[in-house]
């Protein structure tokens, strides 16, 4: 049931002790990086964890701004491998690894996907980016050493991800859940009953990009599997950060290798557990290129109380997307993940969205394009109608605002390679 259970299920008190030990060799070792020796992060005493409130935070600018070695705190021989963020939000930033690192971090993803359910039996597709992407390589580690049979097939191609999934009889599937939700698209476009074709395949991994529960919920009833949701970012390693256990109520993050805070965006002020703010990070384990108080941007809130599963680590709740995801229309704060959960929930809707936001005068406006259900009939235009009224109708109640709704044929919403582009902004700022 478990990979290591003395790590997973270690007591909290003897978590304290490891994270606080790892915390002060962290900032011992940060001293090394041009980056960390200017911000005086050898003149810090840690008594206890919650002197980490005393340390600066790290944003993605600064990263970029210490582009390309200014956070590197070893010698560069030491460095075996960089990897850098896909750069949704502007310049990429790089990451680097040394042995110890890839080891540690091969480490996290191996207990993750025995946490769901993997074994050496199972016939893994990785249907991630490889290359810079951590999605791909950090995945696929994993996977071999826990002795899968790892299929680096990448994504795209949905043609050869199907025969691969058929021909190798694919047990679990690593993908992005818009491609997930792509690939059920154009399974039902070709009358093909996954259950029929692919007997054997039971679970996926659902990660990379911010996603609604109704979005796993749809991917696991179509293809009559459990979907697992993966959470990492290429400064933390990548996937391998936070990930689902049987459970499912909430990602386990790894305790022993990150420390976790849950602050006000705005202050920065711890928030208490059970409240939603951003998300800090901070490597307990890196050696290369340790990374104090990320600004990861992103917005949860840890779970309260304990899991069935025994594990002792933290849950955090299901991401509800980036801050910087967050739209401001006519004053009011919405994020696409509300829009997606009303969309998916919705019977003739289809699979693909995408928001776009104009301006019409002084006036914001929203235009949320929506493909339809492939088994709906174009020609029954009336009920179209009825159904863009009732989408209307609902989004109005969630985000207090009235899109213009676009229905449009299955495929004309283009489905991107990576992670999904699901706002186009096309107002003057
Ligand atoms: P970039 O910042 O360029 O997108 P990464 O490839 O490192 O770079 O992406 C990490 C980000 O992807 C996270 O910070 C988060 O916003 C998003 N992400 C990854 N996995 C999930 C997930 N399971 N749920 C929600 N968001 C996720
Ligand atoms: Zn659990």
């Amino acid at each position: 049931m478990y990979w290591n259970k003395d790590h997973e299920c270690i007591t909290r008190e003897r978590l304290e002790e490891v994270q606080l030990q790892k915390l002060r060799q962290t900032l011992k070792r940060a001293a090394g990086s041009p980056f960390y020796k200017a911000k005086g992060i050898a003149d810090y005493t840690i008594k206890d964890l919650s002197d980490i409130r005393k340390l600066p935070v790290t944003t993605k600018q600064d990263l970029r701004d210490a582009y390309p070695y200014g956070m590197v705190c070893t010698p560069i021989d030491d460095v075996v491998r960089l990897h850098s963020s896909s750069g949704t939000t502007g310049t990429p930033t790089v990451v680097y690894h040394g042995t110890n690192d890839i080891d540690n971090w091969t480490e996290l993803v191996t207990r993750c996907l025995y946490m769901m359910g993997l074994r050496k039996n199972h016939v893994f597709q990785n249907m991630i980016g490889y290359g810079l992407f951590t999605g791909g390589l950090g995945l696929h580690y994993g996977a071999e050493r826990l002795g899968c049979l790892t299929i680096p097939s990448g994504p795209g191609n949905t043609k050869r991800q199907l025969k691969f999934m058929k021909d190798y009889h694919t047990t679990a599937i690593h993908i992005i859940p818009s491609y997930a939700l792509h690939l059920a698209d154009t399974l039902e476009s070709a009358g093909v009953d996954p259950k029929k074709e692919f007997p054997d395949f039971k679970f996926a991994i659902l990660g990379a990009e911010p996603h609604s529960e109704e979005t796993r919920q749809k991917v696991e009833k179509f293809f009559g599997i459990e979907a697992f949701n993966s959470y990492g970012l290429s400064e933390m390693n990548g996937p391998g950060v936070a990930f689902e256990c049987p459970e499912r109520k909430g990602m386990h993050i790894w305790e022993d290798a990150f420390l976790v805070e849950i602050v006000d965006p705005d202050t920065l002020e711890p928030l208490p557990q059970g409240t939603k703010g951003e998300l800090l990070l901070t490597t307990l384990n890196r050696e290369v290129m340790p990374i104090i108080r990320y600004r990861t941007r992103d917005l949860t809130s840890i779970m309260p109380g304990s899991c069935a599963c025994g594990r002792t680590h933290a849950r955090l709740e299901r991401f509800s997307g980036r801050s910087d995801d967050m739209m401001i229309l006519k004053g009011v704060n919405i994020f696409p993940m509300q829009i997606e959960a009303i969309l998916i929930g919705i019977p003739g809707v289809g699979r693909n969205y995408q928001i776009i936001l104009e301006q019409k005068g002084n006036n914001d406006h929203m235009i949320v394009r929506a493909e339809i259900d492939p088994s709906i009939n174009v020609d029954a235009y009336r009920s179209l109608e009825k159904l863009r009224e009732r989408i209307t109708r609902e989004l109005r109640d969630e985000i207090l605002i009235t899109p213009e709704v676009d229905l449009c044929e299955p495929g004309s919403i283009p489905v991107a390679q990576g992670k999904a582009v699901r706002v186009i902004d096309r107002r003057e700022l």
